[in-house]
Protein backbone atom coordinates (compact mmCIF):
# COMPACT_ATOMS: atom_id res chain seq x y z
CA UNK A 1 0.00 0.00 0.00
CA UNK A 2 1.08 3.30 -1.24
CA UNK A 3 1.67 5.68 1.93
CA UNK A 4 -1.42 9.21 1.49
CA UNK A 5 0.14 11.50 -0.47
CA UNK A 6 0.29 14.84 2.02
CA UNK A 7 0.26 18.97 1.10
CA UNK A 8 1.90 22.16 2.69
CA UNK A 9 0.45 23.85 4.83
CA UNK A 10 1.06 27.39 4.87
CA UNK A 11 4.11 26.95 7.68
CA UNK A 12 5.69 24.32 5.66
CA UNK A 13 4.04 20.46 7.26
CA UNK A 14 2.92 18.26 5.54
CA UNK A 15 -0.51 16.35 6.58
CA UNK A 16 -1.85 14.08 4.66
CA UNK A 17 -5.17 14.66 1.92
CA UNK A 18 -7.14 12.14 3.00
CA UNK A 19 -8.38 12.19 6.40
CA UNK A 20 -11.28 11.28 8.73
CA UNK A 21 -14.39 13.18 9.52
CA UNK A 22 -16.18 12.75 13.05
CA UNK A 23 -19.67 14.67 13.00
CA UNK A 24 -22.33 12.06 14.74
CA UNK A 25 -19.96 10.19 16.31
CA UNK A 26 -20.52 10.08 20.05
CA UNK A 27 -24.01 10.72 19.90
CA UNK A 28 -25.02 6.91 21.25
CA UNK A 29 -23.48 5.46 23.93
CA UNK A 30 -23.68 2.29 22.47
CA UNK A 31 -21.70 2.83 19.09
CA UNK A 32 -18.78 4.60 21.04
CA UNK A 33 -16.66 1.73 20.77
CA UNK A 34 -16.96 0.91 17.29
CA UNK A 35 -16.62 4.69 16.36
CA UNK A 36 -13.28 4.47 17.98
CA UNK A 37 -12.77 1.32 16.31
CA UNK A 38 -13.22 2.55 13.14
CA UNK A 39 -10.84 5.88 13.32
CA UNK A 40 -8.24 3.34 14.56
CA UNK A 41 -8.56 1.25 11.22
CA UNK A 42 -8.62 4.89 9.39
CA UNK A 43 -5.67 6.14 11.57
CA UNK A 44 -3.72 2.39 10.63
CA UNK A 45 -4.48 2.54 7.14
CA UNK A 46 -2.27 6.51 7.38
CA UNK A 47 -5.92 8.58 7.56
CA UNK A 48 -4.15 10.27 10.36
CA UNK A 49 -5.63 13.71 10.42
CA UNK A 50 -8.95 13.49 12.39
CA UNK A 51 -11.48 16.21 12.31
CA UNK A 52 -14.08 16.97 15.13
CA UNK A 53 -15.36 19.79 16.91
CA UNK A 54 -16.74 20.92 20.91
CA UNK A 55 -20.32 20.96 18.81
CA UNK A 56 -20.12 17.16 17.39
CA UNK A 57 -22.64 15.29 20.36
CA UNK A 58 -22.23 18.00 22.67
CA UNK A 59 -18.10 16.70 22.98
CA UNK A 60 -19.28 13.45 22.41
CA UNK A 61 -17.31 13.10 19.36
CA UNK A 62 -14.33 14.66 21.02
CA UNK A 63 -14.42 11.95 23.77
CA UNK A 64 -14.71 8.81 21.13
CA UNK A 65 -11.67 10.71 19.48
CA UNK A 66 -9.69 10.50 22.81
CA UNK A 67 -10.65 6.69 22.94
CA UNK A 68 -9.34 6.17 19.38
CA UNK A 69 -6.13 8.20 19.88
CA UNK A 70 -5.15 6.81 22.83
CA UNK A 71 -1.29 5.55 23.32
CA UNK A 72 -0.86 7.24 19.65
CA UNK A 73 -1.01 10.95 20.10
CA UNK A 74 2.03 11.45 18.11
CA UNK A 75 0.60 9.50 14.98
CA UNK A 76 -2.30 12.36 14.37
CA UNK A 77 -2.57 15.31 12.76
CA UNK A 78 -5.72 16.47 15.34
CA UNK A 79 -7.85 19.23 13.86
CA UNK A 80 -11.49 20.63 16.25
CA UNK A 81 -13.36 23.86 16.16
CA UNK A 82 -14.63 26.33 18.73
CA UNK A 83 -18.54 27.41 18.07
CA UNK A 84 -18.85 31.05 17.32
CA UNK A 85 -20.64 31.32 20.23
CA UNK A 86 -17.91 30.59 22.27
CA UNK A 87 -15.44 32.79 20.20
CA UNK A 88 -14.42 35.59 22.18
CA UNK A 89 -11.55 35.97 23.23
CA UNK A 90 -12.07 34.80 26.74
CA UNK A 91 -14.54 32.06 25.74
CA UNK A 92 -12.03 30.79 22.76
CA UNK A 93 -9.66 30.10 25.27
CA UNK A 94 -11.48 28.53 27.82
CA UNK A 95 -13.23 25.87 25.02
CA UNK A 96 -10.22 25.11 23.98
CA UNK A 97 -9.27 24.39 27.02
CA UNK A 98 -12.48 22.10 27.29
CA UNK A 99 -11.81 20.46 23.65
CA UNK A 100 -8.42 19.25 25.70
CA UNK A 101 -9.84 17.98 28.63
CA UNK A 102 -12.29 16.25 26.55
CA UNK A 103 -9.76 14.98 23.68
CA UNK A 104 -7.19 14.01 26.50
CA UNK A 105 -4.40 15.72 24.72
CA UNK A 106 -2.03 18.82 25.78
CA UNK A 107 -3.04 20.19 21.73
CA UNK A 108 -4.79 20.36 19.29
CA UNK A 109 -2.77 20.86 15.85
CA UNK A 110 -5.24 22.72 13.81
CA UNK A 111 -7.73 24.70 15.93
CA UNK A 112 -10.76 26.15 13.71
CA UNK A 113 -13.83 28.58 14.13
CA UNK A 114 -16.41 26.79 12.82
CA UNK A 115 -18.20 29.68 11.47
CA UNK A 116 -18.49 33.24 11.94
CA UNK A 117 -20.62 34.24 14.63
CA UNK A 118 -21.01 37.40 16.57
CA UNK A 119 -17.92 38.15 17.97
CA UNK A 120 -15.58 40.38 16.02
CA UNK A 121 -12.62 38.55 14.49
CA UNK A 122 -10.31 40.42 15.68
CA UNK A 123 -10.70 39.16 19.45
CA UNK A 124 -11.10 35.23 17.85
CA UNK A 125 -7.69 36.07 16.39
CA UNK A 126 -6.32 37.17 19.46
CA UNK A 127 -7.23 34.52 21.69
CA UNK A 128 -5.50 31.96 18.67
CA UNK A 129 -2.47 33.79 19.02
CA UNK A 130 -2.30 33.29 22.95
CA UNK A 131 -3.46 29.45 22.41
CA UNK A 132 -0.33 29.10 20.35
CA UNK A 133 1.80 30.71 22.40
CA UNK A 134 0.92 28.69 25.34
CA UNK A 135 1.35 25.41 23.04
CA UNK A 136 -2.27 24.46 23.94
CA UNK A 137 -2.71 24.79 19.31
CA UNK A 138 -0.52 24.99 16.73
CA UNK A 139 -2.06 26.06 13.36
CA UNK A 140 -5.47 27.83 13.64
CA UNK A 141 -7.36 28.03 10.78
CA UNK A 142 -11.51 28.96 9.93
CA UNK A 143 -14.11 27.13 8.29
CA UNK A 144 -17.57 28.17 6.31
CA UNK A 145 -15.59 31.77 5.23
CA UNK A 146 -16.86 32.89 1.56
CA UNK A 147 -14.42 34.67 -0.07
CA UNK A 148 -15.37 38.15 1.29
CA UNK A 149 -14.78 36.83 4.82
CA UNK A 150 -11.53 36.03 3.40
CA UNK A 151 -10.63 38.63 2.53
CA UNK A 152 -11.70 40.75 5.69
CA UNK A 153 -10.00 38.17 7.66
CA UNK A 154 -6.43 37.97 5.89
CA UNK A 155 -6.41 41.99 6.30
CA UNK A 156 -6.67 41.93 10.07
CA UNK A 157 -3.18 41.52 11.63
CA UNK A 158 -2.42 38.34 12.11
CA UNK A 159 -5.09 37.29 10.16
CA UNK A 160 -2.40 36.27 6.75
CA UNK A 161 -1.39 32.82 9.37
CA UNK A 162 -4.42 31.13 8.67
CA UNK A 163 -3.94 27.73 7.44
CA UNK A 164 -6.88 26.39 5.98
CA UNK A 165 -10.38 27.32 5.26
CA UNK A 166 -12.72 23.60 5.91
CA UNK A 167 -15.72 24.12 3.68
CA UNK A 168 -18.67 22.37 2.02
CA UNK A 169 -17.49 20.73 -1.34
CA UNK A 170 -18.44 18.24 -3.32
CA UNK A 171 -19.24 17.35 -6.93
CA UNK A 172 -23.07 18.39 -6.23
CA UNK A 173 -21.32 21.22 -4.26
CA UNK A 174 -19.09 22.91 -6.61
CA UNK A 175 -19.55 26.72 -6.20
CA UNK A 176 -16.32 27.64 -4.16
CA UNK A 177 -14.73 26.79 -7.69
CA UNK A 178 -15.71 30.14 -9.18
CA UNK A 179 -14.18 32.18 -6.58
CA UNK A 180 -13.31 30.60 -3.39
CA UNK A 181 -10.57 28.13 -4.36
CA UNK A 182 -9.07 30.12 -6.67
CA UNK A 183 -8.61 32.70 -4.40
CA UNK A 184 -6.95 30.34 -1.71
CA UNK A 185 -4.92 29.09 -4.34
CA UNK A 186 -3.54 31.93 -5.27
CA UNK A 187 -2.50 32.91 -1.70
CA UNK A 188 -1.48 28.77 -0.90
CA UNK A 189 -3.75 28.25 1.88
CA UNK A 190 -5.28 24.68 1.31
CA UNK A 191 -9.13 24.18 1.57
CA UNK A 192 -10.38 21.53 3.68
CA UNK A 193 -13.95 19.71 1.46
CA UNK A 194 -16.01 18.51 4.10
CA UNK A 195 -19.05 16.61 3.16
CA UNK A 196 -17.24 14.98 0.38
CA UNK A 197 -19.51 12.46 -0.51
CA UNK A 198 -22.57 15.24 0.45
CA UNK A 199 -23.71 12.66 3.39
CA UNK A 200 -24.37 10.17 0.91
CA UNK A 201 -27.21 11.88 -0.87
CA UNK A 202 -24.67 11.54 -4.62
CA UNK A 203 -24.35 8.00 -3.93
CA UNK A 204 -27.42 7.16 -5.81
CA UNK A 205 -26.78 9.29 -8.97
CA UNK A 206 -26.55 7.28 -12.19
CA UNK A 207 -23.51 9.05 -13.98
CA UNK A 208 -21.69 8.65 -10.66
CA UNK A 209 -22.71 4.51 -10.89
CA UNK A 210 -21.93 4.29 -14.27
CA UNK A 211 -18.22 5.68 -13.85
CA UNK A 212 -17.51 3.95 -10.67
CA UNK A 213 -18.76 0.68 -12.68
CA UNK A 214 -16.43 1.09 -15.19
CA UNK A 215 -13.29 1.27 -12.72
CA UNK A 216 -14.68 -1.89 -10.89
CA UNK A 217 -15.13 0.63 -7.81
CA UNK A 218 -18.12 2.65 -5.73
CA UNK A 219 -20.24 6.29 -6.53
CA UNK A 220 -18.51 7.10 -3.04
CA UNK A 221 -14.54 6.78 -4.47
CA UNK A 222 -15.26 7.99 -7.65
CA UNK A 223 -16.94 11.30 -5.35
CA UNK A 224 -13.61 11.03 -3.00
CA UNK A 225 -11.19 10.60 -6.13
CA UNK A 226 -12.69 13.68 -7.81
CA UNK A 227 -11.97 15.68 -5.05
CA UNK A 228 -8.52 13.96 -4.10
CA UNK A 229 -7.05 14.61 -7.41
CA UNK A 230 -6.99 18.40 -6.89
CA UNK A 231 -3.38 18.10 -4.97
CA UNK A 232 -4.04 21.28 -2.58
CA UNK A 233 -7.38 19.87 -1.46
CA UNK A 234 -7.63 18.02 2.17
CA UNK A 235 -10.63 15.46 2.17
CA UNK A 236 -12.68 14.29 5.40
CA UNK A 237 -15.16 11.64 4.72
CA UNK A 238 -16.76 10.26 8.22
CA UNK A 239 -17.12 6.67 8.31
CA UNK A 240 -18.36 4.98 11.42
CA UNK A 241 -17.83 1.42 9.69
CA UNK A 242 -15.20 -0.47 8.62
CA UNK A 243 -16.03 -1.01 5.35
CA UNK A 244 -16.39 2.23 4.81
CA UNK A 245 -12.92 3.32 5.86
CA UNK A 246 -11.52 0.53 3.80
CA UNK A 247 -13.39 1.60 0.35
CA UNK A 248 -12.28 5.36 1.28
CA UNK A 249 -8.93 4.70 1.75
CA UNK A 250 -8.97 3.18 -1.81
CA UNK A 251 -10.24 5.80 -3.22
CA UNK A 252 -6.82 6.99 -3.46
CA UNK A 253 -5.78 4.22 -5.71
CA UNK A 254 -8.65 5.28 -8.09
CA UNK A 255 -6.87 7.67 -11.50
CA UNK A 256 -10.54 9.15 -13.19
CA UNK A 257 -9.98 9.46 -16.90
CA UNK A 258 -10.31 12.64 -18.84
CA UNK A 259 -14.10 10.79 -20.55
CA UNK A 260 -15.02 10.38 -16.35
CA UNK A 261 -13.99 14.16 -15.89
CA UNK A 262 -15.98 15.34 -18.80
CA UNK A 263 -19.13 13.18 -17.87
CA UNK A 264 -19.03 13.91 -14.14
CA UNK A 265 -18.41 17.81 -15.38
CA UNK A 266 -21.99 17.56 -17.47
CA UNK A 267 -23.34 15.63 -15.03
CA UNK A 268 -22.57 18.20 -11.77
CA UNK A 269 -21.20 21.49 -14.09
CA UNK A 270 -19.11 23.95 -12.42
CA UNK A 271 -20.58 27.44 -11.62
CA UNK A 272 -20.20 30.21 -14.26
CA UNK A 273 -21.23 33.00 -11.97
CA UNK A 274 -20.38 33.88 -8.30
CA UNK A 275 -22.80 31.14 -5.94
CA UNK A 276 -23.11 32.24 -1.81
CA UNK A 277 -20.81 29.63 0.16
CA UNK A 278 -22.94 26.95 1.36
CA UNK A 279 -22.88 25.06 4.49
CA UNK A 280 -24.44 22.08 5.92
P1 LIG B 1 -19.74 12.73 4.47
O1 LIG B 1 -19.96 13.25 3.09
O2 LIG B 1 -18.38 12.39 4.90
O3 LIG B 1 -20.71 11.46 4.63
C1 LIG B 1 -20.77 10.69 5.81
C2 LIG B 1 -21.83 9.60 5.61
O4 LIG B 1 -21.48 8.80 4.49
C3 LIG B 1 -21.96 8.65 6.78
O5 LIG B 1 -23.32 8.31 6.89
C4 LIG B 1 -21.15 7.43 6.36
O6 LIG B 1 -21.68 6.23 6.88
C5 LIG B 1 -21.34 7.43 4.88
N1 LIG B 1 -20.18 6.87 4.18
C6 LIG B 1 -18.86 7.08 4.44
N2 LIG B 1 -18.09 6.42 3.57
C7 LIG B 1 -18.94 5.76 2.73
C8 LIG B 1 -18.75 4.90 1.64
N3 LIG B 1 -17.52 4.57 1.23
N4 LIG B 1 -19.86 4.39 1.01
C9 LIG B 1 -21.10 4.72 1.41
N5 LIG B 1 -21.33 5.54 2.45
C10 LIG B 1 -20.27 6.06 3.11
O7 LIG B 1 -20.46 13.77 5.43
P2 LIG B 1 -20.08 14.56 6.77
O8 LIG B 1 -21.07 15.66 6.86
O9 LIG B 1 -19.91 13.66 7.91
O10 LIG B 1 -18.69 15.28 6.40
C11 LIG B 1 -17.42 14.76 6.74
C12 LIG B 1 -16.82 15.49 7.92
O11 LIG B 1 -16.62 16.86 7.63
C13 LIG B 1 -17.73 15.53 9.16
O12 LIG B 1 -17.82 14.27 9.78
C14 LIG B 1 -17.09 16.63 9.93
O13 LIG B 1 -15.91 16.18 10.56
C15 LIG B 1 -16.79 17.64 8.82
N6 LIG B 1 -17.88 18.61 8.63
C16 LIG B 1 -17.63 19.94 8.91
C17 LIG B 1 -18.60 20.89 8.79
C18 LIG B 1 -18.28 22.31 9.11
O14 LIG B 1 -19.19 23.13 9.20
N7 LIG B 1 -17.04 22.67 9.27
C19 LIG B 1 -19.96 20.55 8.34
C20 LIG B 1 -20.12 19.16 7.98
C21 LIG B 1 -19.10 18.24 8.12
P3 LIG B 1 -21.04 5.40 8.12
O15 LIG B 1 -20.69 6.40 9.17
O16 LIG B 1 -22.15 4.47 8.49
O17 LIG B 1 -19.82 4.65 7.64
Amino acid sequence: MQPIPTLSLPSGERVPVLGQGTWTMGESRRSRREEAEALRLGLDLGMTLIDTAEMYADGGAEEVVAEAIAGRRDEVFLVSKVLPGNASRRGTIEACERSLRRLRTDRIDLYLLHWRGRHPLAETLEAFAELVRAGKIRYWGVSNFDTDDMEELTGLPGGAAVATNQVLYNLSRRGIEYDLLPWCRERRIPIMAYSPIEQGRILENTVLRRVAARHGATPAQVALAWLLRQKDVMVIPKAGRPEHVRENRAALDLELTAEDLAELDRAFPSPTRKVPLEML
